[in-house]
């Protein structure tokens, strides 16, 4: 078949993710959670609350779900929980979404850069210990690593556990793009002292709006995140036992989520499948994804390491076909203004710095029909050797 031909098949224009697709296999379900909550009127901390915090936790075999505003909040909290400031340090990749060394900067620690593998890009740990000894020569308190799941496939956790056994430091996971994925048989929210994730629309797992919850095994901490996210709170709303934030997940997103939790299993399946079909179409023409031996993931973005140069260009000539793309992520974070005086494990984060100027990700949402997918995979090819 020739492009043209393909083109046919194809519903224009295509979505990088299709959340109306979404919307259609969930009928009226979501309209119906929607409306119940606006009917009952328990518009924060609902009874929805309580049973999405119950399913998501036994959805990863996780003791506590705490659910909250959004991801970067679900940071915030533990850090705060564990009472990170001034002083501290906190070891985080570059190669990432800003929240995970915003979170650091905004409670007053100072975040260390390590650079990332070049065929995961996620943690490296040779980086780790150079940044842990950047800390210890600054006069700081190493105090913990936050691990970063980038594109939905899981750190090398037990490479990073041993290292942060070794060295005294927790483990914070950001599953922001994870959830639902895994790592040598343990879900994610099981992983280190605490998992972070996001449920923003875009994500593996979206609400409607802003979201995200924090998942522990650890009692204690569960309780002071439960109160930091209600302003602190005592025994009672006026009870005012320490200083916290207003971090409540909404009830209406908390019923959203209950019905798409009911999609997720198969949207897991469904990702997998569209990645592998990227996979068999793309890997002679580009580097492919490496998903390492153990893991399973979430697919939260399909990200090509282009060989050659000229993405924008690319980008350009996919567009033209009316295939979206994008950079996660054009600058590293030790190389934005925001961040830049923070230190890094070593002067330059070379992979980080290279990967931001490579990644390109494709279209990738679990109702992407072969149609479209085989006609993306022709302009791909097409594009890429010209
Ligand atoms: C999306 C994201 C966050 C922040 O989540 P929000 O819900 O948008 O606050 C944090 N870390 C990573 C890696 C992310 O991708």
């Amino acid at each position: 078949m020739t492009q043209a031909q393909k083109k046919q098949d194809v519903q224009m224009p295509i979505q990088f993710i299709d959340l109306a697709a979404q919307r259609a296999r969930l009928g009226t379900a979501v309209d119906k959670a929607v409306i119940n909550v606006i009917d009952h009127g328990g518009y924060i901390m609902g009874p929805e609350i309580d049973k999405l915090e119950k399913q998501l936790a036994a959805f990863c075999g996780a003791k506590h779900c705490i659910s909250c505003s959004n991801g970067t909040d679900a940071l915030v909290l533990v850090l705060r929980a564990k009472n990170i400031g001034p002083g501290d340090a906190v070891l985080v990749p570059s190669f990432t979404f800003a929240a995970t060394a915003e979170v650091v900067a905004l409670v007053g620690a100072t975040p260390i850069f390590a650079d990332v593998q070049e065929d995961t890009f996620n943690l490296c740990t040779r980086s780790l210990a150079q940044a842990l000894q950047v800390a210890k020569d600054k006069g700081l308190t190493p105090r913990g690593v936050i691990g970063v799941d980038i594109f939905g496939q899981p750190a090398d956790y037990s490479e990073i556990e041993a290292f942060c056994k070794a060295n005294d430091l927790w483990l914070m996971s950001d599953a922001a793009q994870s959830f639902g994925a895994s790592h040598q048989g343990r879900k994610v929210g099981t992983i280190g002292l605490a998992t972070t994730t996001s449920f923003f629309p875009a994500k593996p797992l979206g609400c409607y709006g802003d979201g995200g919850a924090v998942f522990t095994d650890n009692d204690e901490l569960a309780e002071i995140m439960k109160s930091l996210r209600v302003h602190g709170k005592g025994t009672h709303k006026y009870d005012n036992a320490r200083i916290g934030l207003n971090a409540r997940m909404d009830t209406m997103q908390a019923a959203i989520l209950i019905e798409k939790l009911k999609l997720f299993p198969q949207e897991l399946i469904d990702r997998q499948k569209v990645a592998e079909r990227y996979e068999q179409g793309l890997k002679d023409v580009a580097t492919t994804p490496l998903l390492r031996q153990g893991n399973t993931s979430s697919w939260a973005q399909y990200t090509l390491k282009l060989n050659g140069g000229g993405r924008d260009a690319i980008a350009d000539a996919l567009r033209e076909k009316g295939v979206p793309t994008a950079v996660y992520y054009p600058k590293s974070l030790h190389q934005q203004t925001a961040y830049k005086d923070f230190p890094s494990a070593a002067a330059s984060l070379p992979v980080s710095e290279k990967l931001s100027q490579q990644v390109l990700s494709l279209p990738m949402h679990p109702y992407l029909d072969t149609a479209t997918q085989d006609y993306i995979i022709d302009c791909v090819r097409e594009v890429l050797s010209n």
